[in-house]
């Protein structure tokens, strides 16, 4: 590309040269031709005097040589200053016709008169006139015949001599500046016009300033060619600048391209494709290097409330500034990726233990829960960090991202905004969480859940007075699911309400197959302070047609605990409607005794956990005691769950206890076993 630049260029500097030369050549023969002429023209007019002359002074029938050199001599007038006769045969004799003829300085064989004579004889060709320059002088020698003899014509023979300034004057020509005579060779031959002796040799020059156009173009025309060569350089450069740009960026936007195809358009981070990949290489690194690393799956907690609050401009603006602060957080081998949503991924390197990858999660936590500044509000969120270790967890890519996305989950049904490292034994239960979680809202829609029943027994143990109704989940892959195993994730997952409005209502439609006998109900304290709980609970009573004081809503003490006001009043309308209200897990909480005192229950059921542990220690007899000696102080049903055993049967009996639920008597039995057992009672003895 250069070298063409740099031929083109030459190739125009040696053409404006030769244009140049030439040019001055052209001009130079033009001079010489008009200097040429101009001399001929001279000399011309001096023949055609002297032919003047000659014709006048043609009165005689036969001129003779002498006495026709004799007329001239008056005639010429100084015109020439020497004249001669002759005839035009070889060796003719010349006769002088001038009187003081300067015989040094016109020697006729110097001047080669001969040669002029016959030339204007017509015997030889060429004019009968020329210069001919002697020592120091120039001298003009012109012929002409004189007519009147045919046979052997007469000529006379003129010349005079020209110093340097009669010669320029003679010669001048325009366009022939500073012309002046030079006796020595000039330089340039191009601007010089020779003068010869007789022989023909150049004795002296006419030599002229040359006009030289090409030289003066060239003068004019080089600041523009110099400006003109830069400027082509300039937009050579600028052309091959261009090209080049638009080389790398064609390159370039292909790279891009091509690593867009791994990567999140919105972040730019690695994709969940392109993570895979980086993990599949850091794994087989790791296999030769023995290094370790960490696998952290990260979650924002309250990504969807930004993004519902702020509008997805925001929520996309929060991704970036997240991704951002990760971003400064990792080191160079490092990955950072998005899965998409709110979801990140980290392959943490060079990994010597736990510790190193706890230090980076709690560090994510750190920069993440700083507040963010989003479309001109702070915004903060939180994150959810499961890690996973390679090769400890596992050595494979699945393996190691299945087992991070477990942990991310126990950490966030942890309660979120904390980092969790897989164990072994989360694996399974998370993956039970995670299809209750997915099938629950389903099994509540479809009637998939079921309720056992739970008799509660007089103290003797003699009579049913009740049942607790208990939530069953009769899943078709996972068989019969605990409430322990869902009950929390639909209160988390908002399934609550719905969970506890069809308990409710199928326990009322139970019930009222087993009349006089008591229905405890569960619920929840979410469900409790929804403000439709009571609108609930005498609609589902309403429908189903059950008696509202055989009703009996089971209370944590979480219920009361927060907004005690708002409690107090749900529950002054329940007891209004005649519903009754125990409270439950009575002993595990708070100090009870406040809540006791201020709200309206009816029952206390003292936590199945101190049995358990009474025949261990003294202590929590003395505590079931007490408790017991407080209902009854208190005017209140007291009943102990969890009674497993003949031992715990006599000393609750023995303390006063009113009523009995436990293995001992029965274990929580499906609604179709519950009305044989109620049916064999005999209908007197349920009180
Ligand atoms: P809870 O209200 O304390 O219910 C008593 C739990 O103790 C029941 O467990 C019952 O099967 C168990 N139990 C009864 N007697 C014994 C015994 O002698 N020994 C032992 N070891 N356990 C005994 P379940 O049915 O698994 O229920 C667990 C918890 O789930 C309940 O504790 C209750 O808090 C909750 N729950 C059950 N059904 C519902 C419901 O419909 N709504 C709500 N909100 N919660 C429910
Ligand atoms: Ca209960
Ligand atoms: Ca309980």
């Amino acid at each position: 590309m250069a070298g063409l630049l740099v031929a083109t260029l030459a190739f125009f500097v040696v053409a404006v040269l030769w244009a140049a030369h030439s040019a001055d050549k052209e001009a130079a023969v033009i001079a010489r031709q008009q200097l040429q002429t101009s001399i001929e023209q001279r000399l011309d007019s001096m023949t055609q005097t002297l032919s003047d002359i000659a014709a006048g002074t043609n009165n005689f029938a036969r001129p003779e040589p002498e006495t026709d050199a004799a007329r001239f001599a008056d005639r010429t007038q100084g015109l020439f200053e020497a004249l001669y006769v002759t005839t035009a045969a070889p060796g003719a004799a010349l006769i002088r016709a001038s009187e003081n003829i300067d015989t040094a300085a016109f020697e006729p064989e110097r001047l080669g008169v001969e040669q002029i004579a016959r030339a204007a004889a017509g015997r030889i060709p060429g004019p009968p006139a020329k210069l001919v320059h002697l020592d120091d002088v120039t001298v003009a020698v012109v012929a002409a015949l004189i007519p009147g003899r045919r046979d052997d014509p007469l000529i006379v023979i003129g010349a005079k001599r020209l110093d340097a300034a009669a010669l320029v004057r003679f010669a001048k020509a325009p366009r022939l500046d500073g012309l002046r005579l030079e006796t020595s060779a000039p330089a340039d031959m191009d601007t010089a016009y020779p003068l010869t002796d007789a022989t023909g040799a150049p004795k002296a020059w006419l030599v002229w300033d040359g006009d030289r156009p090409g030289e003066a173009m060239i003068r004019r025309f080089l600041p523009f060619s110099v400006v003109g060569a830069f400027l082509m350089f300039g937009l050579f450069v600028l052309i091959v600048h261009h090209v080049r740009r638009i080389t790398i960026e064609l390159s370039s936007t292909q790279e891009r391209a091509q690593r867009m195809i791994g990567r999140d358009p919105l972040s730019g981070l690695p994709n969940r494709f392109l993570f895979g990949e980086r993990l599949d290489q850091e794994l087989s690194r790791i296999q030769r290097t023995g290094e370790g690393l960490a696998v952290l799956f990260l979650d924002l907690d309250r990504f969807k409330e930004v993004n519902d609050t702020y509008g997805h401009q925001a929520g996309d603006a929060l991704i970036v500034a997240v991704a951002e602060r990760l971003g400064e957080l990792l080191r160079t081998p490092d990955t950072l990726a998005r899965f998409g949503g709110d979801e990140f991924a980290i392959i943490q390197t060079q990994v010597g233990n736990m510790a190193d990858a706890e230090t980076l999660a709690r560090r994510i936590l750190d920069t993440v829960t700083r507040p963010f500044e989003i479309a001109g509000t702070s915004v903060s969120v939180g994150i959810s960090i499961g890690v996973a270790m390679g090769p400890e967890n596992g050595r494979d890519r699945d393996t190691l991202m299945r087992l991070a996305d477990t942990a991310l989950y126990q950490a966030k049904s942890e309660g979120r905004n904390r980092y969790s490292f897989f164990a072994s034994q989360m694996d399974e239960t998370i993956r039970l969480r995670k299809v209750v979680e997915d099938d629950l809202r389903d099994a509540i829609l479809s009637d998939r859940l079921t309720l056992h029943y739970q008799p509660i027994y007089s103290a003797d143990g003699e009579s049913i007075v009740g049942a607790e109704a208990l939530v069953r989940w009769n899943h078709p892959k996972q068989g019969m699911i605990p409430p322990s195993r869902f009950v929390a994730l639909a209160e988390e997952r908002g399934l609550i309400i719905p969970l506890g409005e069809w308990v409710l209502r199928r326990a009322c439609e139970d019930g009222k197959r087993w009349p006089g006998l008591r229905i405890a109900v569960n619920v929840s304290a979410i469900q409790f302070r929804h403000r439709d709980f009571v609108t609930s609970v005498m609609r589902a009573v309403a429908r189903t047609g059950f008696e509202p004081s055989r009703l009996e809503l089971e209370l944590t003490e979480g219920v009361v605990v927060e907004d005690a006001d708002a409690a107090e009043a749900a529950m002054m309308e329940l007891r209004a409607l005649g519903v009754h209200l125990a409270l439950d897990d009575f002993g595990t909480g708070y100090s009870s005794l406040i809540y006791l005192r201020r709200f309206a229950f009816d029952k206390i059921k003292i936590d199945r956990s101190f049995l358990e542990s009474m025949e261990a220690t003294g202590e929590s007899a003395i505590l079931v005691h007490s408790i017991v000696h407080l209902g009854r102080a208190l005017g209140l049903t007291v009943t102990a769950e969890g009674v497993e055993t003949r031992e715990q049967h006599r000393f609750l009996q023995a303390l006063g206890c009113h009523q009995l639920q436990g293995y001992l008597f029965s274990k929580p039995i499906p609604a179709d076993e519950m009305d044989r057992l109620v049916g064999v009672m005999p209908a007197s003895s349920a009180a």
